[in-house]
């Protein structure tokens, strides 16, 4: 049916774009399409999302939205997946949820050729988990969050709080990587933000996770992970925000900005931002905190 609906979208938008401004529908049609209407937004506030003017939902806009990039591939996201992960030692435990994730057709649906599903990696016994935001190009071909050029910045903040990457878990608010946008010259973006939908679609993979591993803190790093831990309506902007402890399942949770941020913004301005975040977190986790790390990136 969704399928069926953005067909008629796309077509609609190539009327116009002809310069058709009417087109007839009979009664039957509009009925048929307030029906699905009315499913899309049953389904939309199942996600939280809220819809502001139902007349003007996208199929049935007249808003010009021709010059707007789109996902190459639609997928349509029923419900947040249910599944049970029995008793066991929390490897076989994290085998079983691998297992039910690699069937969810949605999941596989996600995945281009040769691709995996990214699943969070680490310590299983760690105090510290890093959620991140939606996987890239090398994550997605070893199916572990974090071991690109953003991961290899990430191991550096990790050990400058005296740690190592085995003694943390680090998860991830997707499971796959996003399809980037494609605009209207064919050109495909290499990032692209995961949808509400998608972050709440994944969730239960990720909170499947911190039911394993029960670490004792939760840092998020950047929007997506935070709006996926803390669900939608917490926050405008990650400024409002970050560095200030909330929760996640009782879990204390720590929002910071993504590590990408400092590659965009090498200044130690940017750096000590994040870094003053992490010392938070070392003095929750009761870690020995020097007078040397105390004065990262102190200096303009
Ligand atoms: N950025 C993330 O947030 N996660 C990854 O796995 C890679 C880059």
């Amino acid at each position: 049916m969704f399928n069926a609906l953005h067909v008629l979208t796309d077509e609609l938008r190539r009327l116009k774009a002809a310069g058709v401004r009417t087109v007839d529908v009979s009664e039957d049609s509009l009925q048929a399409l307030k029906s699905a209407v009315k499913v899309h937004i049953e389904l939309r506030s199942q996600h939280g999302i809220s819809v502001q003017n139902k007349e003007n939902l996208e199929v049935l806009s007249t808003q010009d939205n021709s010059a707007l990039t789109k996902p190459k591939q639609h997928v349509q996201f029923p419900v947040a997946p249910h599944f049970v992960i029995t008793d066991g030692t929390k490897e076989e435990r994290l085998a079983q949820l691998k297992k039910v994730m690699y069937e969810d057709p949605l999941c596989l649906a996600n995945l281009k050729p040769g691709k995996q599903i990214v699943i969070g990696s680490g310590n299983l016994d760690a105090k510290i988990m890093f959620v991140g935001d939606a996987p890239g190009i090398e994550e997605e071909l070893k199916g572990e969050p974090f071991v690109g050029p953003t991961g290899q910045l990430l191991d550096r903040m990790i050990s400058g709080m005296g740690l190592t990457r085995s003694l943390v878990y680090i998860g991830s608010i997707l499971s796959w990587r996003p399809e980037p946008l494609t605009n209207e010259m064919g050109e495909q973006a290499t990032h692209r933000t995961p949808t509400p939908a998608e972050l709440a679609y994944c969730m239960p993979y990720l909170k499947a996770q911190v039911d394993i591993v029960k670490p004792s803190l939760i840092v998020a790093l950047g929007s997506s992970a935070a709006l996926g831990l803390l669900g939608p309506g917490v926050f405008k902007s990650l400024g409002d925000i970050r560095g200030q402890w909330k929760e996640y399942c009782t879990i204390p949770l720590i929002v910071t900005y993504h590590p990408s941020y400092i590659l965009r913004n090498p200044s130690n301005r940017s750096k000590r931002m994040i870094w003053d975040d992490f010392l938070k977190v070392m003095e929750r986790a009761m870690l020995p905190i020097s007078e040397k790390q105390k004065a990262y990136f102190l200096d303009k």
